[in-house]
């Protein structure tokens, strides 16, 4: 299946591959300082291996893109992702993998191993998407293949691609080599929600783990270790039972649901100024009453409640069920709480990271060409922010910040898996600098040569970290080291989710149910098409002109 796009003029070529790499910026922070020195090489036999890994990594790019095309043309929210799953294990299944389907009571969950005996690595990254991001991959405006479906505003669609090129490559070499280990992958589902990483670790899935090997879309490719910035969260929904009356007629015997969500919520606003400046918190009114001349008997608010670590997320929650009941208490209702899903601040191994470092650093970043630049520079220039391009430079390996420095920031539920075995997670550059993330703006990338040159290059540091665990039993000791007398030495997991808590997967039946039969006109197909922008028909790049037409809706 096609669709039109409508073809804007190209912006100048020759006018963008001007960008000094100066001007570069790359991963999630500012300007890069220099790269730290390469660790010295390994024995020649493992270097050897490593490029050998490398190489067919290379020589499987079309692969890769294919992977990462056709998961992107899925596009499926959190705890739907039953296309993504069945094809992606699939492809692992033909391969010989093992697989577990449904696992940890999630239907969209799977794990798959191959191999056997020690070490065993834990290979993941996670598979869904963002409500309301649909858009055209190439396009640097908002151009959305469907209105009002999900896609791939975060760029989940990349990491299990890359993983899996990974793994298939060192399964071929462990397999001539007779090297011992095991190899699992699995998919982050729902992690938009943080709703199943925890559960996995309840239901075992790392508990015979040497090392976990994560990946996760960025706009350079980098690795850092220790507490690094950002947060841990508990996602909590507050549901307010009331009474329904006529609300013009005999307004007095009503009891509104609603005016407790809006207690709730205005009480929170103001004790905002109050909390801790490292909090984030946010909150959507999942049900607001039916109508307006009803008394609203149902209504409930959803809330994130974030944190730098463990302790301080506990209390914001306690100050938000102290809130709920005060608002109950307000409007003489009702109020009973859901955890829809949680995630631990995020601790990475020294040792592990430092290992994949020492391989970024030899993999180095994508060449990219005038066409991919051009995208970005498009896209920043249509969010009006620095016109930086790509990133052209390599950051320095990320790590040993002081908690006390950490002002806050996004959450990811491999925070959870980093507490329960050592644990890394790669970033990869299949993104563009400078965009807001969970956009649109953040989907124009992922099924373009940025997303499978990024790809690409994380699947080779990717493959030659897992040989360095498989090969040099120093790594596995050295990082259990780190993770037993450093990292675990004084704090110690413990969930947030509850013995009888369940995974939320029940969230975005309704959003899928809506746009799936749409979007199934949509997917991609590889027979027939050597890439979703040739199928979708979209020029590559697609940007504004220089007087900012082709922007509006419909205007070829
Ligand atoms: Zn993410």
């Amino acid at each position: 299946m096609t669709l039109t796009t409508k073809i804007c003029t190209s912006i100048g070529l020759a006018s963008m591959l001007v960008a000094g790499a100066a001007a570069q910026r790359g991963g999630r922070g500012g300007a890069p300082p220099t790269p730290t020195a390469p660790t010295p090489p390994g024995p020649p036999r493992v270097e050897a291996l490593k490029k050998e890994a490398a190489d067919a990594v290379e020589a499987m790019r079309t692969d890769t893109q294919q992977m990462v095309d056709q998961v992107f043309s899925f596009g499926e929210l959190g705890f739907q992702e039953f296309e993504t799953s069945k094809y992606l294990a699939g492809i692992l299944e033909k391969n010989g993998f093992k697989i577990e389907r449904s696992y940890a009571g999630i239907p969209t969950a799977w794990f798959a191993t191959w191999g056997s005996g020690k070490p065993v690595i834990a290979i993941g990254s996670d598979i869904d998407d963002i409500p309301q991001a649909s858009q055209k991959p190439g396009v640097a405006y908002h151009d959305p293949i469907i209105e009002g479906a999900p896609g791939h505003g975060e760029g989940h669609n990349s990491g299990v691609p890359l993983n899996i090129t990974a793994a298939l490559v060192v399964k071929k070499i462990m397999e001539r080599e007779h090297l011992p280990g095991t190899l699992k992958l699995w998919p982050g589902v729902a992690e938009e929600l943080v709703g199943a990483k925890a559960y996995f670790i309840r239901a075992g899935l790392f508990r015979d783990v040497d090392v976990s090997l994560f990946a996760h879309v960025g706009a350079n490719l980098g690795v850092g270790w220790g507490a690094g910035f950002g947060t841990g969260l508990v996602s909590v929904e507050y549901a307010f039972k009331g009474e329904s009356a006529h609300a013009a007629a005999q307004p007095w015997r009503g009891r509104s649901a609603l005016d407790a969500v809006e207690l709730m919520d205005v009480g929170w606003n103001f004790r905002r100024e109050h909390l801790r400046l490292s909090q984030r918190s946010h909150y959507v009114i999942t049900n607001g009453g039916d109508q307006p001349n009803v008394v609203p008997q149902n209504a409930s608010v959803w809330y994130y409640f974030r944190e730098t670590d463990y302790e301080h997320i506990k209390e914001l929650r306690d100050i938000g069920d102290k809130m709920a009941r005060a608002a109950a208490m307000m409007t003489d209702t009702t109020v009973t709480s859901r955890i829809l899903g949680s995630a631990w601040p995020q601790h990475m191994n020294k040792t592990v990271a430092e290992t994949m470092y020492a391989n970024i650093l030899t993999v180095g970043l994508p060449t990219w060409d005038a066409a991919d630049i051009a995208l970005a520079k498009g896209i920043q220039k249509e969010l009006k922010q620095p016109e930086v391009g790509l990133a052209t430079r390599l950051g320095p390996l990320r790590g040993g910040t002081d908690p006390a420095d950490n002002m806050g920031g996004p959450s990811d539920d491999i925070g959870d898996v980093s507490w329960n075995v050592p644990t890394v997670t790669l970033l990869f550059p299949s993104n563009i600098p400078g965009l807001p993330g969970h956009n649109w703006a953040n989907a124009i990338s992922m099924a373009t040569p940025i997303a499978h040159k990024g790809a690409t290059a994380g699947a080779k540091a990717m493959a030659m970290t897992f040989l360095d665990v498989l090969l040099d039993p120093k790594v596995v000791a050295d990082a259990w080291d780190y993770y037993r007398n450093v990292q675990t030495k004084d704090v110690k997991y413990e969930p947030f989710v509850r013995p009888e808590d369940r995974p939320a997967i029940d969230l975005n039946a309704a959003i899928l149910a809506k746009y799936r039969d749409q979007m199934r006109a949509y997917y991609y197909d590889p027979t027939k098409y050597g890439s979703y922008l040739e199928q979708l028909g979209v020029k590559y790049p697609t940007a504004r002109a220089a007087d900012g037409s082709c922007g509006a809706k419909g205007v070829p």
